[in-house]
């Protein structure tokens, strides 16, 4: 029995991390992958947990040994996600979520096209620049870019497989979690788990 590939992505501020963190607390059968990045730790953050922090020079060795499914510059920082614990996880019947940007999305999708993807949204525009502006206590400046990148990244809405709007917290996480409910329950997955029922029903 082997897992499936999920992708989730969406503009920062969109609840995406919680949503995901909120799901595998739920959901027993499904991971998430820890990624590796070059960007600083941030107060709170855990190495190992969060992100695999990284030297530029380790990254490019890992990007050098072939360690990546896929990677990218992401506002200035490097981030990948580790081909062999995905590739563990899954062989394991785990469902694998990749918290990724659609860089990486479209890289994974090449690779892996059976791969299932997720666009959060968030409601709003200003509830998106209410949600940057909480973060800290960072500059107007500062939020306007990060305004930018955001409009950047939901630009890439349409090549995604689903897209759930995070108007309101538990009916998102509802939401995304029927995604993956339904996805176990395709003829392909099902036909895989239950080969032996199937044949026996079929007098095979
Ligand atoms: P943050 O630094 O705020 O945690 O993440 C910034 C962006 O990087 C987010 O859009 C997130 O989805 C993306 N990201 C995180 N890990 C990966 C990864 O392994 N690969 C790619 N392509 N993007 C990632």
């Amino acid at each position: 029995m082997s897992g499936s590939l999920y992708i989730v992505s969406a503009p920062s501020g969109a609840g995406k991390t919680s949503l995901v963190n909120k799901l595998i607390e739920q959901d027993s059968h499904i991971m998430v992958s820890v990624s590796t990045t070059t960007r600083p730790q941030r107060a709170g953050e855990q190495d190992g947990i969060n992100y695999h922090f990284s030297s530029v020079e380790g990254f490019q060795e890992k990007i050098e040994h072939g360690d990546f499914l896929e990677y990218a510059e992401v506002f200035g920082n490097y981030y990948g996600t580790s081909k062999s614990a995905v590739e563990s996880q899954l062989k394991a019947g785990k469902d694998v979520i990749l918290e990724i940007d659609w860089q990486g999305a479209q890289q994974i999708r090449k690779l892996m096209p059976q791969a299932t993807s997720i666009f959060i949204l968030p409601p709003s525009l200003e509830e998106l620049h209410r949600r940057l502006n909480n973060r800290g206590t960072d500059s107007a400046e500062i939020i306007d870019g990060r305004m930018n990148e955001a409009v950047n990244e939901m630009s890439h809405y349409h090549e995604y497989d689903f897209i759930v709007i995070n108007y309101h917290f538990e009916k998102a996480l509802e939401e995304l979690h029927s995604i993956f409910k339904a996805g176990r329950l395709t003829q392909k997955v099902q036909s895989q788990n239950h080969q032996n029922l199937i044949n026996g029903l079929l007098g095979k």
